[in-house]
């Protein structure tokens, strides 16, 4: 563990292990800037920016955001003042990059290593469990789990009455398969990142996840958003 405050700081783990509810709890706790690859993106395409016009012509072919772009999608971002500390160092919450190593690389030679890596660690059957449960109301986007959060009456939205559908992203082949994918290419992250890694059970409840994330940030003196002061000055 580093004797430094970490700054930079990436979110890894698998589809489904939790990343969207802790990076929130994270940002509301920290007042971290939380950048997702897929919001960056977006909004970088609205904007048109020279990146982002560069990022939307891949995306509108429905193809890939090549790694150069996106690093540099990143680096930009990383400049805009809600991602600096005090002192101008870059400091943020990185979420869905790097996903390979050579992603890993290409945000090292920006200057953008991290100096903590939060791995939300979940087995594979549980997530499964957790993803092909769920079941998605295409009228009002109210999402039930056959499991966990049963609706009134069976294949029925609470909120509408509208029949639930299974989506093809919930099935269980397409859940392993992603798995999969995360397991061959991410996993070796964090091995790459191993001193900087710090894991946690993201097999418990929300806030238990959520809980344990914390702990390590502080370990990691990461200042809770309450500590600076009044918010004005964070
Ligand atoms: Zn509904």
């Amino acid at each position: 563990m580093s004797s430094r405050i970490a700054q930079k700081l990436i979110l890894v783990g698998a589809p489904g292990a939790g990343k969207g509810t802790v990076a929130k709890g994270l940002v509301d706790r920290f007042g971290l800037t939380h950048l997702s690859t897929g919001d960056m993106l977006r909004t970088a395409a609205t904007a048109g920016t020279e990146v982002g016009l560069a990022a939307k012509v891949f995306m509108d072919q429905g193809q890939l955001v090549p790694d150069a772009v996106m690093v540099k999608l990143i680096a930009e971002r990383v400049q805009e003042p809600d991602c600096r500390s005090p002192d101008g160092s870059p400091r943020f919450l990185l979420d869905g990059f790097p996903r390979t190593l050579v992603q890993a690389d290409a945000l090292q030679s920006e200057g953008l290593a991290p100096d903590l890596v939060v791995f939300l660690d979940v087995p594979g059957e549980a997530i499964v469990r957790r993803l092909s449960g769920r079941r998605t109301c295409p009228v009002c986007g109210n999402s039930h789990h056959v499991e966990f959060a049963p609706p009134t009456v069976e294949g029925c939205c609470d909120r509408c009455g509208s029949a639930l559908i299974h989506r093809t992203d919930d099935h269980e082949a397409t859940i392993r398969h992603r798995l999969a994918t995360f397991e061959a290419q991410t996993s070796p992250l964090i091995s790459r990142y191993g001193a900087v890694t710090e894991r946690v059970d993201a097999n418990q409840s929300p806030q238990a996840v959520l809980k344990a994330a914390v702990a390590v940030l502080r370990a990691y003196g990461v200042p809770l958003l309450d500590e600076k002061g009044p918010l004005g000055q964070a």
